[in-house]
């Protein structure tokens, strides 16, 4: 970790390349963050293309760090996979996104859901989807309200035993997206293993409309395919308006980026619900 600017570092782009002794301070950190507070749930709305109506919020960790500063969800999330810090972190993610999406619904607004990131170290955890019905019987939140995201390059090597934990959750009502879809490697043949009733889109493809023309018709068509096999698509990083035309076009169901919203705290996702609804 080296220091920049005056109160924030720089991190190495890849954690394994940090010195041993930094990382063994961070993970002293980040246990310390867990026990004061110090992380925080930002949520960015995602709107049903169609209405216009919000569709949902996902839940995006931050980290305010007295000594670091504010940190963001890449610099510390493959530490915390590594020390299994994301296991009381992610359980934590889990609580305070099913209590905030209460708090939407207690204030009448009743159909958004929410989302969560899940790790791979959290998924292969041998109580996970215990934990998950937990903290749901817990907040006395629906399942059918509660979201968590999964992406592809993670699933890889358990494919067949994170599937079966899946499946029992999708079972008890809970819904399973598959993030990041196109970034990087992406199989459809994953997309058919595993139970997922959301696809979403990663902002690397969206990026690409209008001005290459090449990704314009395939994003369509798996917009198309995924459809056709009952799954709801979500586009992530919407910016522009011609990527919206080209989205509406296509018909895909919710939309999710800086065009709508930034990733805002708790207090002010509250507010913005009221603006669209
Ligand atoms: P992600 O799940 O793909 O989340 C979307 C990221 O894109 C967020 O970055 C969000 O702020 C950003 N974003 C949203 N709309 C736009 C847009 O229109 N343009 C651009 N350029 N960016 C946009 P963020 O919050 O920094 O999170 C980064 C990653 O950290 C997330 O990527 C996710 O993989 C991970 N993460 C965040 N929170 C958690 C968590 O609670 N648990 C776990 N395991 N991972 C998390
Ligand atoms: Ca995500
Ligand atoms: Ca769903
Ligand atoms: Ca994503």
């Amino acid at each position: 970790v080296k220091r920049n600017r005056k109160n924030s570092f720089a991190f190495y782009e890849d954690a394994l390349s940090v010195p041993l002794q930094h990382r063994a301070e961070m993970e002293r950190l980040l246990r310390f963050a867990m026990d004061n507070g110090e992380f925080v749930l930002h949520y960015q709305p995602q709107i049903h293309l169609g209405s216009s109506d919000a569709a949902g919020f996902e839940a995006l960790i931050r980290w305010n760090s007295p000594e670091l500063g504010f940190i963001p969800p890449d610099q510390f999330i493959k530490i915390a996979e590594e020390t299994h810090l994301i296991v009381p972190i992610g359980e934590w993610v889990l609580r305070t996104a099913c209590e905030f999406i209460k708090t939407v619904h207690e204030a009448g607004h009743l159909a958004p859901i929410v989302s969560v990131n899940v790790s791979v170290v959290q998924l292969l955890g041998h109580r996970y989807v215990e934990t998950v019905m937990n903290v749901l019987r817990e907040t006395g939140l629906d399942p059918r309200y509660l979201e968590l995201e999964v992406t592809e390059s993670m699933v890889i090597e358990s494919l067949d035993q994170i599937a079966d934990k899946l499946s029992r959750l999708k079972e008890h009502g809970v819904n399973i997206a598959l993030d990041d879809f196109g970034r990087g490697f992406s199989s459809l043949s994953h997309l058919m293993k595993l139970p997922i009733t959301t696809l979403k889109i990663d902002k690397s493809f969206i990026e690409q409309i209008p001005d290459n023309m090449d990704h314009q018709p395939l994003t369509g068509l798996v917009i198309r395919l995924a459809q056709g096999l009952g799954i709801k698509v979500v586009a992530e990083g919407v910016e522009t308006y011609a990527q919206l035309d080209y989205l509406k076009k296509y018909e895909c169901d919710c939309i999710q980026g800086y065009l709508f919203s930034k990733p805002l705290p708790a207090k002010q996702a509250r507010d913005w619900i009221k603006t669209v609804s």
